[in-house]
């Protein structure tokens, strides 16, 4: 069992908060103030300064703007390794456009962050062997944008693919490509496949990338060697769209439209972890395709992690409370 009960202790769904440190982009002056503080004694605890009072928000863990890659990485590892037991994971970055989503998922090639590294992690293990199980490890890279789900590792990017259901209940997604990938080389070339069709797909990739989720989902199948019995794990990495709102004043058009869905999806998301979380009867997964599409990785004996991305300056204190508070209703 590579299982860690500490993961049981602490629930099946967490909630974690990253302040990312104050970059360029953040500017000068009133409005790059800093608003956002820590607890010596609580690392659960951030606190965020909006018109003159300060709020408390209490979270499963906070990584300050000195916290590593490594040390996130480190909090999440049980969880990640708990696919090899056939646990299906969700790991969520969530948080406004500029926040550290992408950072702290993908991280840059100096400093990777926890797409790379659980992948890293798995293969370690598998490669260290085990003398009942023998595992292999396929991955789809998938985006979902405008509430179409795209298969960035097909042949055609563009093209919209269903979510079927199976008549014994399972999901599918008829023509998604699956990968096989045997060490970190070969995630790196699956990464490349993924930027070049994503870049095809779309005119402007900031853009196009602060508005849709992009999933790396890694399937882990384990074949006992003696017996043939089968085990399979999920591990979902969410690197979501931005959740800042978009004022019906500031757009029109396909702009309204793509916001009104990423408003959505991510509330949709948001609802079903709040009905998990509470042990509602009913979960909706079914309203949106992010929520549908990861419906076996959500609820039931699955794990849960959502990291809450912030910025710490004046500026972005609206979102920031926002998400804040979005962390606190799943939690
Ligand atoms: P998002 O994906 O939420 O839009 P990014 O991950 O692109 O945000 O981060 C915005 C900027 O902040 C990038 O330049 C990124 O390198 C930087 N950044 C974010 N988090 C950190 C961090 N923990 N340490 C250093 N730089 C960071
Ligand atoms: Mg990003």
């Amino acid at each position: 069992k590579y299982h860690n009960e500490l993961v049981e202790l602490k629930g099946n769904i967490r909630v974690l908060c990253r302040v990312r440190p104050v970059i360029r982009e953040d500017g000068e002056g009133p409005s790059a103030r800093q608003v956002v503080t820590f607890d010596q004694e609580d690392d659960g605890i951030v606190n965020c300064l909006h018109k003159g009072r300060w709020q408390t928000f209490e979270l499963d863990r906070v990584f300050t703007q000195q916290s590593t890659q490594e040390e996130v990485f480190e909090e999440v590892r049980s969880l990640v390794v708990s696919c090899l037991d056939g646990y299906n994971i969700c790991i969520f970055a969530y948080g406004q456009t500029g926040s550290g989503k992408t950072y702290t998922m993908e991280g840059p090639p100096s400093s990777r962050g926890i797409n790379q590294r659980a992948l890293g992690e798995l293969f370690q293990i598998v490669e260290e062997g085990n003398k009942d199980w023998s595992y292999s490890i396929t991955v789809n890279v998938i985006e979902i944008y405008n509430e179409m789900v795209r298969d960035l590792l097909g042949s055609d990017p563009t093209e919209k693919l269903d979510i079927k259901l199976h008549n014994e209940g399972g999901l599918h997604v008829p023509g998604l490509t699956y990968t096989q990938v045997d060490c970190l080389d070969d995630v790196n070339d699956v990464f490349q496949v993924a930027i070049n069709n994503r870049a095809t797909a779309c005119t402007n990739m900031n853009e196009h990338s602060s508005r849709s989720h992009a999933l790396l989902i890694v399937t882990v199948e384990g074949t006992n060697i003696t017996t043939g019995a089968k085990i399979i794990g999920k591990l979902n990495l969410v690197d979501l769209a931005g959740s800042e709102r978009v004022h019906k004043s500031q757009a029109a058009g396909d702009r309204l439209k793509e916001a009104q869905n990423i408003n959505k999806s991510l509330s949709a998301l948001g609802d079903v972890i709040h009905s998990l979380r509470s042990k509602q009867p009913h979960v909706p997964y079914r309203n949106s395709k992010l929520t549908y599409l990861l419906q076996e990785s959500l609820g039931g004996d699955s794990k849960t992690l959502m990291v809450v991305q912030v910025a710490p300056v004046e500026k972005n204190v609206a979102e920031t409370l926002a998400s804040l508070n979005f962390a606190q209703r799943v939690r």
